[in-house]
């Protein structure tokens, strides 16, 4: 095999069998074939696509260039669930807990930002104490005792996804539909879990922010899912404006709390229920999927969800009391209050822009090695379809009250906001359904 043959073929349109991708793949990660011959095929990609034969054959190459989680010794059906990334997503923080209150066992890898979107590790680690770097034997003995257990993705997982993701990311291949779907699924499926519950995003924010984009990359995700007889299902979900109101890594997890707690955001909750009850019924939990929203509803209102999560923060080390007392996480040192320049309704909340403006302020990295301040962030006080008075609270900037950081931060978030005077509804939040089955809109 000759690896300038193969890129020839996929600029010509032709798929390639499962040998010649694995040929691809095992020279790039072992440093036979060099990046610019990697760049090329993936631009090919990028322009010809693959069929869901070659993008299972991809993403199983990506699973094996490294380890995989072997969570036979956790009992049960352990479910995943992952989101294709988006503002204020802190969904797994509620989800996850409340699953393993109604008996489902969550055993999770999570990731850290990603652009203008948070991860999950980062949020987990405003948490005083927490800790996220656990052995597999740690891993597996935490789910076992909790039944849920969140840590940071190895560097040993899908290898391959590390080095290629890296060259993507500067050669304008990144948003591509194939290379998209087998870079989360061979985390995924790498991570072991039986059944795997999809939220991919759809908006200003999101990667796919079109719907048809997304529709597509969650037929894909879902194709190499079952494909490899994993039960996995995905939902087509709203990123126009955040979900929720908080953005900011300590400020997300405050908010995950008042919703397990009862009083999160209406949207926020939707989510976690509707994602929530497909987890449950992919682990044989409930028989419908009213009856699966209804137990996971109960264990809000009785507050098992809370207490679970506090059982998890005990588990990986951190200080189980903020579930009662959220003024023991980090706190800015200064907040700014953003008022409306005009009366009318709120018609837009760019979630894009929300999201760059909590990165300037300092909530997320601007380069690699870039320290976090857990305790910046910023909390919506206005969301779309809400009316609003000249003078009005719009919404609140935490921040270590560098002006450097503070006034572009503000600039930007006041242009994310859409003030009219016609009232305009909040955009749909669950969209649409993906299964084996096929796509069913929904109209949540
Ligand atoms: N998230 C990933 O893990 N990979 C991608 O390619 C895009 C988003």
């Amino acid at each position: 095999m000759n690896t300038y043959e193969l890129i020839k073929k996929k600029r010509d349109g032709e798929s390639l069998s499962t040998e010649e991708i694995e040929y691809l793949i095992s020279g790039f990660t072992h440093g036979r074939i060099p990046d610019y011959q990697m760049a090329a095929f993936l631009m090919s990609v990028y322009f010809k696509g693959m069929n869901a034969r070659e993008c299972r054959d991809l993403t199983m190459k990506m699973v094996h260039s490294g380890e995989s989680v072997d969570l036979s010794p956790i009992k049960g059906f352990k479910v995943d669930k992952h989101s294709t990334g988006g503002v204020g997503d802190k969904t797994t923080l509620v989800l996850a807990p409340l699953v393993a209150a109604c008996g489902g066992i969550v055993a999770k890898m999570s990731g850290r930002e990603l652009g203008h979107t948070g991860g999950t590790v980062d949020k987990l680690e405003s948490i005083p104490g927490m800790r996220t770097d656990f052995t597999r034997d740690q891993f597996v003995d935490i789910t076992n005792r909790v039944h849920m257990s969140v840590i940071a993705q190895t560097a040993t997982l899908a290898p391959a996804d590390k080095l290629i993701y890296a060259l993507r990311n500067v050669t304008a291949t990144v948003d591509v539909i194939p290379l998209i779907a087998s870079s989360i699924m061979s985390k995924k499926l790498a991570a072991g879990a039986d059944g795997i519950v999809l939220d991919v995003k759809t908006g200003a924010g999101a990667f796919t922010p079109h719907y048809t984009d997304a529709v597509k990359l969650a037929k894909t995700m879902v194709g190499i899912g079952e494909g490899v007889g994993r039960k996995t299902t995905a939902f087509i979900t709203g990123m126009a404006q955040p979900l929720g109101c908080a953005i900011g890594n300590a400020l997300e997890v405050k908010e995950s709390i008042d919703t397990l707690n009862g009083s999160g955001p209406p949207d926020l909750t939707d989510l976690v229920l509707t994602l929530g009850s497909e987890m449950l019924l992919l682990s044989g939990i409930g028989q419908t999927r009213p009856e699966a929203r209804a137990l996971l509803k109960s264990h809000i209102a009785n507050k098992k969800g809370a207490q679970r999560f506090k059982a998890f923060i005990e588990a990986q080390g951190g200080d189980p009391d903020v579930v009662e007392n959220t003024d023991l996480l980090p706190r800015s040192k200064t907040t700014i209050s953003l008022e409306s320049g005009r009366s009318g309704f709120v018609q837009g909340v760019d979630a894009l822009e929300v999201g760059m403006a909590a990165k300037i302020l300092g909530a997320g990295r601007q380069t690699k090695e870039d320290a976090i301040d857990l305790s910046i962030g910023i909390v919506l006080n206005k969301k779309v379809g809400d009316p609003v008075r000249q003078g009005e609270l719009l919404a609140v900037l935490h921040s270590d009250g560098g002006t450097s950081k503070i006034d572009p931060a503000v600039k930007r978030l006041l242009g994310a906001y859409t003030i009219g005077t016609e009232y305009m509804a909040p955009p749909k939040l669950i969209l649409a359904r993906i299964s084996g089955d096929g796509v069913k809109e929904l109209n949540g």
